[in-house]
């Protein structure tokens, strides 16, 4: 049996063992060891990353030194260890044993049958684990609050690197979340004691609990915040709520008839203010108002966007229909060129009007390359002219005397080029388009 020193000390960062188990399974290598501080994972609470130092001396025939392994896995029974994966119940379970399956850092291939007795330093990576602790209990808390002020039960927990998430099977609005938010809040700032208590079946029937996972038997480990939260967990756990330091629900999400809530703590929620408040001064800067003005400021630059919005369309329409009063005729279709027009009126000009004309556009480009647009309504296979109007033969040849590049069906086809001549060379060359077409006649 494994001696499991972080469930009595979770601020133990490092301790000796002695190997009582060491197996390789395929390329994968198994210990386990009299007595550990790296925490399996369980409860929703991630395995630890920590390193396992053996003296080389120890391991390797005339080794010098130290050599560490990282450690990929736990598994809470051999079976587990053997399969290479762990059973859902392991995750909620206080097993017996522990076993880690290790990693190699470097070339080193790990010498299995050699580490049976041999002592070894493990040390667990504490900033993380002290994160995930202080992230475990804010989730103890605020599930607690969240049951207390409106019934619903936590369903669900995980956790990572970054955030941990905590569904609630009962929809729950902005004002809840914020009213659970700030009473959590309020119980990490009375810095109550968080502790845990082992009980058999007969004696856990009087004690209070606001979850108790149903498939557990035998010893459980029951999990108090003082004068607040208890429950079945095999995590852990701050010593204290004050070390948590703040709980920031930071959004949240409907999921099954119910909630997922996305939450921070800590150094994290502390980062996300500072940076948080970094944009909203910044911003704060930009519309010289106070934060509180920000949203109204947003609001009002939107409003003056849609108004210019509409005054450059209206603008453009002008334009395009006074550009294509000016077409030209060639090849039976309205050909309007123009430097000053962009996309915008040239996609008006190839849908203004009525009788389906077809148009032809050549314009200068806002990027500063060239745009030529044909348009055919009329050009459909049924029609019979689908060869002679075809606005993709005609950008095949624009393409050619451009230099550029496009395509499209009869009735439409569109093109841009790099052009670096005159722009009025480049009209010349687009009125060639309509030559030899034998288009006049239609
Ligand atoms: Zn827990």
């Amino acid at each position: 049996m494994t001696d499991k020193i972080y469930e009595r000390d979770a601020y133990a960062e490092s301790a000796r063992g002695t190997v009582v188990f060491a197996r390789t399974f395929g390329n994968r290598t198994v210990v386990s060891f009299d007595r550990t501080v790296i925490f399996p994972g369980g409860g929703g609470q991630p395995l630890d990353e920590a390193e396992i130092t053996f003296e080389k001396s120890a391991i390797f025939e005339g080794g010098k030194g130290y050599v560490s392994f990282a450690v990929a896995e736990a598994y809470r029974t051999e079976e587990e260890a053997a399969e290479g994966k762990r059973k859902k119940s392991s995750e909620e379970e206080d097993g017996d044993d522990v076993y880690y399956e290790l990693v190699s850092s470097g070339d080193e291939k790990i010498p299995s049958g050699l580490l049976s007795g041999k002592t070894a330093e493990m040390r667990v990576n504490m900033k993380k684990r002290k994160a995930l602790m202080a992230r475990h209990t804010g989730e103890h808390i605020l599930s607690y609050e969240i049951k207390e002020l409106f019934g619903a039960e936590n369903v669900g927990f995980h956790m990572n690197d970054e955030f941990a998430t905590c569904d609630f099977n009962a929809l729950l609005d902005e004002e809840q979340i914020s009213a659970a938010e700030r009473a959590a809040n309020a119980a990490v700032r009375e810095n109550r004691r968080v502790f845990a208590e082992y009980f058999d079946e007969d004696g856990i029937k009087d004690v209070r609990l606001r979850k108790k996972t149903s498939w557990l038997s035998g010893k459980m480990r029951v999990v108090f915040v003082d004068g607040n939260d208890s429950c079945t967990c095999c995590g852990l756990h701050v010593s204290h709520t004050g070390e948590i330091g703040l709980i920031k629900v930071v959004s949240s999400q409907k999921l099954r008839g119910g909630t997922r809530l996305f939450f921070i703590c800590g150094e994290e929620a502390f980062e996300d203010y500072v940076q948080k408040h970094r944009i909203v001064t910044r911003l704060g800067e930009k519309y010289s108002v106070k934060p509180q003005g920000i949203i109204a400021a947003e609001e009002q630059k939107d409003e003056k966007i849609r108004a210019l919005t509409e005054t450059l369309r209206k603008k453009s329409e002008f334009v395009a229909r006074a550009i294509l009063e000016k077409s030209e005729r060639i090849g039976g279709f309205d050909v309007c060129i123009s430097d000053v027009i962009d996309d915008t009126e040239a996609e008006i000009i190839t849908k203004t009007g009525s009788g389906s004309p077809s148009r032809a556009v050549l314009y200068k480009k806002g990027d500063g390359r060239i745009g030529y647009v044909f348009v055919s309504p009329g050009a459909s296979p049924e029609s019979g002219r689908e060869e002679k109007t075809s606005c993709a033969l005609l950008c095949r040849r624009a393409n050619e005397l451009l230099g550029g590049k496009g395509g499209g069906r009869p009735s439409f086809a569109s093109g841009t080029a790099e052009f670096a001549g005159d722009f009025s060379e480049a009209a010349e060359k687009f009125r060639g388009v309509f030559a030899d077409t034998g288009l006049e006649q239609i």
